[in-house]
């Protein structure tokens, strides 16, 4: 079951476009995995459009009609079914899967095409930066084999984890998929993962590893982020 959900405020930024690319790929995906939260966006679009359909406040004769219109065409078109691409009369051709340590996953539609990602390996870790970088942030897709742990760590900015696939223990809690995880500058942590898993994650800042050993990998953070 998920357990960690965007926030509100995430979602209706998300509904109004206000989001960077790499977090509304993640508010997509995490939508597309969990239907609670499906349901609070379309609640979310449903407002925003009222809103932008309200009339002004001293509407002119040529304009007062036109609201309740506008309303009454916008309530037609949000309950209108989804044509699938089988009534469009086109081939359902599944996306493929992704491929990985002889793992295979299917990735959220708005990940499908990252379907062959070239990773970087470093141990457990293996990491593929996706091309959706915006507004400094930047997204990954990060598979960690059963066992892996990544170095305790924090960050100088935000950091989003989808959690995609398998299982994630971070301290006292076990996600799973479907989980948005967010983390900022107060979260120091060593998460790691008993079963393995796909994560879909967006960074603004590199990572600090704050322990021991671990902190020689500062050097290689650009690799993690
Ligand atoms: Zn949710």
């Amino acid at each position: 079951m998920i357990k960690t959900h965007p926030i509100h405020a995430m979602l209706r930024a998300f509904a109004a476009d206000e989001l960077p690319l790499p977090l509304a790929v993640g508010v997509s995906a995490h939508c597309e995995l969990c239907p609670e939260c499906a349901a609070r966006l379309q609640a979310c679009e449903e407002a925003l459009a009222r809103q932008y359909l309200e009339p002004v406040d001293e509407p002119t004769e040529t304009s007062e009609s036109m609201p309740v219109e506008l309303d009454a065409m916008l309530a037609g078109i949000l309950q209108q079914p989804v044509a699938s691409p089988a009534e469009l009369g086109q081939p359902v051709r599944p996306a493929p899967e992704l491929q990985v340590a002889g793992q295979s996953y299917r990735l959220p539609r708005v990940l499908a095409r990252h379907h062959a990602p070239k990773w970087r390996h470093i141990g457990a870790i293996r990491q593929h930066s996706l091309p959706l970088d915006e507004l400094g942030a930047r997204a990954s897709l990060l598979h960690i084999e059963a066992g892996g742990r990544i170095p305790e760590h924090t960050h100088q900015g935000y950091e989003l984890t989808l959690l995609l696939a398998g299982n994630i223990q971070d301290g006292e809690t076990c996600y799973q998929a479907g989980d948005f995880i967010w983390r900022d500058a107060s979260h120091a942590h060593s998460p790691h993962t008993p079963d393995g898993c796909l994560c879909y994650t967006v960074q603004d800042a590199p990572v600090q590893f704050t322990k021991g050993l671990s902190r020689l990998l500062n050097g290689i953070t650009h690799r993690l982020y």
